[in-house]
């Protein structure tokens, strides 16, 4: 041992991380231009983080991101490359606007409105700095090796910058337009909601036939006949030939008024009496079919949902009440045909609030994706398969550059609902009426209006006050923190397209189209050539972590309890692209367990060798056991770094997993003691050129205790260490000579015999015999067969004859004979083995039957068929070890 060593007895990760993570802060190695090696690193890797929204705290979903991320960030530093990971938050504009709303209104019992503009955007931003630092020193604890000196917030000045030059550009391009269209808009939050912010809720409700003028016609809205403009009716409709194109007088509950029949191909024949209504103004559909017909519409919803002035005696009422008020006259009046009970549809509500959405016309600002304009192909980074100059629209743009394969997405299959969602992309609404935002950079003079970067110079130039979307600025985020819009930036050069992006697979439609959409179009490039998908973190139950249902696992509280790296491991094992993970303080204790055993196992080696340092030539192999454990650290080299090459984080956790415990630390560390005994000097070189390599490999995914083991070799830090080369090793061949091989049967052989020990309660105090059958060539590591299965008498022969009162066995293909006649007796244990097999195969038979029964597998619960399908399998394979143990007997 070491004369110097000094290395505490059990690994306490709460004093550890700290100390690490600000060692790793004042290396200044998160910051690429630092790196050791510089000029050597010729290729760049970078990710921009999905920023967080400033509103709260970090969750799971934050944790697993961080996780995933900050393995490819550390794999491709060690592995040469001029890494960057660029951090930031987002302002959220609607969320963190209308969280702050309530704060207000529960404290204070007031409004936005009650404070004005500025003072609330005061509020907003006080609160969004708070939150910015709790999730940054959230962050700081998993372990982020991100680049801290490029921080930026989607709506600081560099980005607001990048902002109001993109909408500059984008509108002289004839791409960015104001209208009157009808919009998704939540009466609560006031303001518009992409079609990507509404969800959707089943409701029961009520459908109306009501008699309109010579119609009969089914609607689930009454109240908005009083903004009907037209009927429609299908095209090859027989029943409404005549009336086409005729104008008729319908009677209503304010009187008369003026309807158009149109033929319309949108109008299913089988609904209702086939003939609708039109409400231009307030149904998107019912729009559309008036924009093809020339068809006016007529406005009778406000902007807080209620009825309007020009709704008479109802105006003033919410479109609930007018539904209601509305109904009752038209049954006196005779107008109802009758009305159908439980009739399902889908409801409309603000993904925010969960008020129901009001689609309103209102004036608005659009991107055009149909519209054509002339390609600006990148200099860096062109696109492939299309020209500059060439006439394009950025709905062709976004399906160029996935459908080609420039940008790839993980898992696969996300790649058509990418495709089918900009197949049906419609213009893009990117005006928001909430004060939290980037304001629209667009000013006004009685009929005046100025676009521009800057406010014009001159007297009365009022700011639209309409704020932007807040996917508009986070769509510009892979380069507009790169110094976009100056082209010359040299981080833009280097380091766009980003390497990956990796998001929650929630926000493909809300972000990640929009990031492409915004790079294809600025700069002529992707913003990315990969897209990794997290699945989503879930409780033991398969539940979404919320806090109603007090599930969640709070990444902090975990990282308390059981260290960052034991959380990061819980996450990256068993997690695959685009499939939900569980997650259970039972899985993170079980790998907060294994950064223990990775320390103990490191302590051991420290403390046997006579001094530790790095080795870095291959050492020379003198044992069966030093080739084996050499050939396997090889191979395991070359899976690890495929498995990160091809970001398959689970088998690569478990690949290191099972090496490290299962065969290192079972294995060679134990010869390594009898092989030091004999004083086999080589051992220690191998103990610790392995032992160095494992720490590297496993460092991109649990930093902390690695960097804290690899002080011990005294080279620098960890997160710059060079990543272990793969040499191709002339131990690693096929073939039965092969030291793997052998050793595989070195190993048979010793697993056998403990299981003799387990299965006979034989105590490992005393010796047990065994005679081998032809494998003589493993006979020169009979002191390896003694040392861990402690035999006795070993025998070796080519002649199988079984013997008198002992056990016969196979070690995989090798014939075992371990005489035990004075330590167990056969007929108690063949008349106990029996007994034990009788009451497996009855449990096996009841649960065959209750599995083969029909109504049970249809009708419990997955899960309950499940875990009776998991137990049979264990009773199965219990029968068949128990009959093993009879066969043994002979
Ligand atoms: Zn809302």
């Amino acid at each position: 041992m070491p004369d110097d060593l000094q290395l505490p007895k059990a690994y306490d990760s709460t004093v550890v991380e700290d100390a690490i993570y600000s060692a790793w802060t004042k290396s200044g190695y998160f910051t690429p231009e630092n790196l050791p090696n510089l000029d050597k690193r010729k290729e760049s890797y970078c990710i921009s983080l999905p920023p967080p929204n400033v509103t709260g705290t970090l969750h799971t979903g934050h944790a697993v991101m961080l996780a995933i991320q900050d393995t490819m960030i550390r794999y491709a530093r060690m592995s040469g490359k001029r890494a960057l990971w660029v951090p930031g938050t987002d302002h959220a504009a609607i969320a963190t606007n209308s969280k702050v709303e309530k704060i207000l209104m529960k404290e204070e019992g007031k409004t936005r409105h009650d404070l004005g503009r500025e003072k609330f955007l005061k509020r907003v931003h006080d609160f969004a700095n708070k939150s910015h630092d709790i999730i940054v020193n959230q962050m700081k604890k998993m372990g982020v090796s991100i680049d801290w000196t490029r921080e930026a917030y989607t709506i600081d000045e560099k980005r607001n910058f990048a902002v109001r030059t993109a909408f500059k550009r984008m509108y002289d391009d004839g791409l960015i337009y104001q209208g009157h269209r009808v919009v998704n808009w939540c009466p609560r939050c006031h303001s518009t909601l992409a079609d990507d912010e509404v969800e959707y809720k089943e409701e029961n409700g009520k459908l109306y036939w009501i008699k309109y003028g010579p119609f009969v016609l089914a609607t689930s809205r009454p109240e908005t006949k009083l903004g009907d403009t037209a009927v429609a009716v299908h095209p090859s409709d027989e029943r409404y030939k005549e009336m086409v194109g005729k104008k008729f007088m319908i009677p209503g509950v304010l009187g008369e008024f003026e309807i158009t029949v149109v033929a319309d191909y949108s109008v299913d024949i089988e609904f209702g009496t086939g003939a609708v209504k039109v409400t231009p103004a307030h149904s998107f559909v019912d729009n559309e079919i008036a924009q093809r017909h020339g068809i006016g519409m007529k406005q009778i919803i406000d902007e807080d949902g209620r009825m309007m002035k020009n709704c008479g005696k109802y105006a003033g009422m919410t479109t609930l009440e007018g539904r209601e008020a509305i109904v009752t006259d038209m049954e006196k009046m005779g107008f109802i045909d009758h009305v159908e009970e439980n009739y399902k549809h889908n409801l409309s509500v603000c993904y925010r609030c969960g008020t129901t959405i009001e689609p309103i016309p209102s004036k608005q600002w659009f991107i055009n994706v149909g519209k054509e304009f002339t390609f600006n192909q990148s200099k860096h980074n062109p696109i492939k398969g299309i020209n500059d100059g060439q006439t394009v629209t950025l709905k062709m743009l976004m399906k160029h550059v996935v459908e080609n394969g420039q940008i790839d997405i993980l898992p696969g299959r996300i790649t058509k609902v990418y495709l089918n969602w900009v197949e049906n992309l419609r213009d893009w609404c990117i005006s928001r009426q909430i004060w939290f935002g980037h304001q629209i950079p667009v000013w006004y003079r009685g009929e005046e209006i100025y676009v521009g970067v800057d406010a014009p110079k001159g007297e009365d130039w009022e700011q639209d006050p309409d704020t932007l979307d807040t996917w508009f600025s986070s769509g510009l985020w892979t380069f507009s923190i790169l110094g976009w819009p100056d082209m010359n930036s040299e981080d833009l050069k280097i380091y766009h397209p980003n390497s990956v992006m990796e998001t929650g697979y929630d926000i493909l439609q809300l972000w990640v189209t929009r990031m492409i959409l915004m790079s294809t179009y600025f700069l002529g490039e992707i913003p990315f050539k990969k897209v990794y998908f997290h699945g989503l973190v879930r409780d033991e139950q398969g539940r979404k972590m919320s806090k109603s249902l007090e599930n969640a696992v709070d990444p902090l509280d975990a990282i308390k309890e059981y260290g960052a790296d034991a959380l990061r491991l819980a996450m990256m094992i068993g997690q695959t692209p685009g499939t939900d993970t569980k997650l259970t303080d039972d899985k993170i204790a079980s790998y907060r367990n294994f950064t223990n055993k990775l320390w103990n196992i490191s302590r051991f080696v420290f403390m046997s060798v006579d001094q530790v340092r790095s080795i870095d030539q291959i050492p020379e192999p003198k044992t069966l056991a030093d080739k084996w454990i050499l050939a396997r650290y090889a191979q395991v080299v070359a899976r690890a770094t495929a498995h990160y090459e091809k970001y398959e984080y689970s088998l690569l956790g478990e690949l290191l997993r099972d090496f490290t415990w299962g065969e290192f630390a079972d294995w060679y560390l134990e010869i390594a003691k009898v092989q030091k005994k004999n004083g086999e000097s080589q051992t220690d070189e191998i103990l610790l050129y392995v032992l160095e390599g494992l720490l590297k490999l496993w460092h991109p995914l649990m930093p902390f205790v690695t960097e804290e083991l690899y002080k011990q070799f005294d080279r620098g830090m960890m997160i710059v260490a060079k990543w272990p080369v793969f040499l191709s090793h002339p131990e690693a061949s096929e073939g039965s000579s092969n030291p793997v091989a052998q050793f595989e049967q070195l190993r048979e052989i010793v697993t056998a015999l403990r299981n003799v020990r387990a299965e006979y309660k034989i105590a490992y105090g005393k010796p047990i015999d065994v005679t081998i059958v032809s494998a003589s060539s493993l006979e020169e590591y009979q002191d390896v067969i003694a040392q861990m299965a402690k035999t006795g008498v070993v025998t070796w022969t080519d002649k199988a004859t079984k013997l008198e009162g002992a056990l016969s066995l196979m070690a995989g293909s090798i014939q075992l004979y371990v005489p035990v006649g004075d330590l167990i007796d056969f007929d108690k244990e063949r008349s106990r083995i029996g007994s034990e097999l009788e009451v497996v195969e009855s449990y096996i038979k009841r649960l065959a039957l209750k599995l083969e029964n029909k109504e049970f597998v249809d009708n419990a619960p997955a899960e309950v068929v499940q875990a009776e399908q998991g137990r049979l399998k264990e009773a199965q394979e219990k029968q068949k070890a128990l009959k093993r143990e009879l066969d043994n007997l002979g």
